[in-house]
């Protein structure tokens, strides 16, 4: 399968950045999985596929860099005439901003494990201040792991083991990382990724405030073969 970054920044982009959002498709070209639609996002799917031609979203938690671009996808649903609703798989809780995705153009589901299309989709909670999950999906042979925002889980290294491709939140610097805090560290990636045994390694939510060349560094120093999720990127998994 392929993976294409269309956001790679949190809690806020960077100037001309998007927030979380990436799209996965079969080698068919037959299933397009949305994983999360943060800020910025859709003016870059658009670039690579129409919102209507999508089998389904997955948002990994209800933060508004992770859902915001969903709002205006219902538009461009309306106007695709696209018929059927586009099924959405999400967390129930904060029910408040789960409201607020609620309209004709979205199927909202709960998040479980899921067939979507050719893909195979399971979850384990994460460690963040909402309800959220990690995310694998198996497809054409490969697995790809995205571990959402979450802090460290214990589950989280046996459920990426062996991945082809884990991209994981690097939302913090090492030196700014505590139990306490929402987010893995660079250095916390680099070691995950080493631990799985993950044959590649994507940093994702930079936050605009760090340089990410030292984020890299950090995670490089676990694992060598490391690198940014560049915007706009396609990778194979
Ligand atoms: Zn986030
Ligand atoms: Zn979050």
């Amino acid at each position: 399968m392929y993976l294409t970054i269309l956001g790679n920044n949190g809690p806020f982009p960077a100037p001309n950045g998007a927030c979380s959002s990436y799209l996965l498709e079969s080698d068919s070209g037959e299933t397009k999985l949305l994983i999360d639609a943060g800020t910025g996002s859709l003016a870059r799917l658009m670039e690579v596929a129409r919102p209507e031609t999508l089998t389904a979203v997955v948002l990994s938690h209800l933060h508004f860099d992770h859902i915001s671009d969903l709002l205006p996808m219902q538009y461009a649903l309306q106007f695709s005439g696209r018929e059927r609703p586009l099924p959405v798989f999400l967390p129930r809780r904060p029910e408040r901003v789960r409201s607020l995705l609620e309209c004709p153009y979205y199927d909202l589901f709960d998040h479980e494990d899921i067939a979507v299309g050719e893909m195979r989709l399971s979850f384990i909670p994460a460690a963040h201040p909402v309800e959220g999950s990690c995310v694998a999906v198996a497809c054409d042979g490969a697995k790809f792991v995205f571990t959402g925002d979450t802090n460290r889980v214990p589950a989280l290294e046996l459920f990426a083991d062996g991945c082809d491709l884990l991209l994981a939140d690097a939302g913090l610097s090492q030196a700014d990382w505590t139990e306490k805090k929402p987010h893995l560290s660079a250095a916390l990636c680099g070691a995950l990724a080493r631990e799985a045994r993950a044959g590649a390694l994507l940093l994702t939510h930079l936050n605009p405030l760090y340089d990410p060349a030292s984020l890299l560094a950090e995670a490089r120093e676990a694992y060598p073969a490391a690198e940014l999720a560049c915007l706009g990127e396609r990778y194979r998994v």
